[in-house]
């Protein structure tokens, strides 16, 4: 029985990932990051290019008011994807709880195998 089971698992879990790649299927992390990683860099290269030109713009005295608009609302868009990715990642990471004892309490877990409190609902936020 343990068998069939996995072997069923093992074969709807790709289609799964494929299909709901947000939340449910095992969370895609790494790419998450990495993508989080690039945009970090994207983003900070954004902005010192758009001081750039804007101090070009002050150089030659016309500023072209359409084009600042433009680039700042790339650098918004990505600063709104990177709070998206930032929301995605958090989600995933099952939110580090503790138990009173200070011990890590795994994921799903009723009691802390440490000290045997239960769990509890508590959310660890702090
Ligand atoms: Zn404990």
């Amino acid at each position: 029985m343990a068998r069939l089971g996995l072997r069923r698992r093992a074969r709807e879990e790709p289609e799964q990932q494929r299909q709901r790649p947000a939340r449910r299927a095992a969370p895609p992390s790494g790419e998450l990051r990495r993508e989080r990683k690039t945009l970090v860099r994207e983003h900070e290269g954004r902005i010192r290019d758009l001081g750039g030109v804007v101090l070009e713009m002050y150089r030659q005295d016309s500023f072209r008011e359409s084009l600042l608009y433009e680039l700042c609302a790339e650098v918004t868009a990505l600063e709104e994807r990177l709070r998206e990715l930032d929301m995605l990642l958090d989600a995933r990471r099952p939110p580090a709880a503790r138990c009173e004892c200070g011990a890590p309490l795994f994921w799903g877990s009723r009691f802390c195998s440490t000290c045997g409190r239960p769990a509890g609902s508590a959310p660890a936020e702090g």
